[in-house]
């Protein structure tokens, strides 16, 4: 295929605002959290509206972190996260010395199951950990309802979900205690590495603002701003190193202003997938269902049916062959040594997740896909599933 470009699984879509932003932070001379980020945390808030605050983080992962220490997650307590999950969303839980508890996914859209969540309730259970996969939002109404019966937290991994509607609101406004999003490279929108906490409770971002800076109770950009004496500070807990550079949040600035540009690109080519694959032995990717609810298509997930004749793993090789990037998402936390061992899970526990991953493939999608980009990769799927 030396002819041929490889077409890879992803790429960032970085523009010369970005780039142009970024050498402003280098040539100001404050490249670490400062001006950049706190305009991008005020972007953000903006952004989403309904009165939420938010407040920068060098990933997700930090995020999720610092959003369970501040709900007052505590050594022995139980968290419930989906398998089908990246292990962030678990080891975070596992940071604080308390334990993440997975339960099996919805067939049609990989999301954590209500009823899954109440089965694994015990006396234990503080909090619970949706991911709207893929982009597509879990169904919140019914899980905030069990969160309110059984006195539980929520903290919504939303590293897929920007921008994703559900009911009209958007993904990081619901009544929620705690949404996380992520600026990985791969996602919807980057800044390299990064992430952002949101949420309506002014207790638990003033916690989260302290403990992401060492327990510091001033950032060092407020020391340098303020009118009392620069050098003093107070450590108020032990906290943690999260913050954002401002390096980071000067590209965050202009992807969140090109973000409602991304999306609509994404739904434009998911149409197309949707189109131009229907009639294959595939499972196509689940559609947001509720009235003023999307897909914000951070990822195209198919299903390989069994009548193809063809395993997932042998799809992923042959479009390899053709020069196609794939990936597969997820590979369920229940078949990761330290989860499957350390909390003897067992593939029987999780029906649907293990039967989903052993079918998954990622297609690519993303917004500097050419119109011809994506031609290739239909025609590909198409040849291989015989069509
Ligand atoms: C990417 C991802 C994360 C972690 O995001 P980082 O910013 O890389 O820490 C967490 N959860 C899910 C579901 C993800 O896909």
């Amino acid at each position: 295929m030396s002819e041929t470009k490889f077409l890879p699984f992803a790429l960032p879509d970085i523009g010369e605002e970005e780039i142009n932003e970024v050498v402003d932070a280098l040539r100001s001379g404050w490249v670490t959290t400062g001006p950049k980020t706190k305009q991008f945390e005020a972007d953000f808030a903006a952004f989403l509206g309904d009165g939420v605050e938010a407040i920068a983080v060098n990933s997700a992962t930090a995020g999720l972190h610092l959003a369970l220490e501040a709900i007052g997650i505590k050594e022995g307590d139980e968290v419930i996260v989906p398998s089908y999950t990246f292990t962030a969303t678990a080891e975070v839980v596992r940071y604080l010395g308390a334990h993440p508890v997975c339960v099996d996914v919805d067939a049609a859209t990989f999301n954590i199951r209500p009823d899954a969540i109440r089965a694994a309730i015990t006396d234990k259970t503080r909090a619970i950990i949706p991911v709207h996969f893929a982009g597509l939002a879990c169904d919140m109404d019914e899980i905030i309802a069990i969160a309110r019966e059984h006195g539980l937290k929520i903290v919504e991994d939303a590293a897929h979900a920007m921008p994703t509607y559900y009911k009209g609101k958007l993904i990081g406004t619901l009544d929620s205690d705690v949404t996380v999003f992520s600026f990985y490279a791969n996602k919807t929108m980057t800044t390299g590495e990064g992430g952002m906490v949101v949420s309506k409770h002014k207790d638990i971002i003033a916690r989260c603002k302290v403990m992401r800076l060492h327990g510091i109770s001033r950032d060092a950009f407020d020391r340098y701003v303020s009118k009392t004496p620069a050098w003093y500070y107070e450590v108020v807990a032990p906290g943690y190193k999260y913050n954002m550079p401002d390096t980071a949040a000067a590209m965050g600035i202009h992807q969140l202003k090109k973000i409602r540009g991304f999306y609509d690109k994404r739904e434009v080519m998911a149409q197309r997938f949707d189109r131009e694959l229907a009639g294959l032995p595939l499972i196509l990717p689940a559609r947001a269902k509720d009235e003023g609810s999307n897909h914000a298509w951070h990822l195209y997930p198919v299903r390989i049916k069994p009548e193809a004749g063809v395993s997932r793993d042998d799809f992923i090789a042959k479009m390899a062959e053709k020069g196609i990037g794939c990936s597969v998402h997820f590979i369920p936390l229940h078949r990761q040594p330290v989860w499957r061992d350390g909390y003897q899970l067992t593939r029987e526990q999780f029906p649907v997740a293990d039967a989903a991953f052993e079918a998954e493939v990622t297609l690519p999608l993303y917004t500097r896909m050419t119109d011809d980009d994506q031609t290739r990769v239909i025609a590909a799927v198409r040849e291989i599933l015989g069509a």
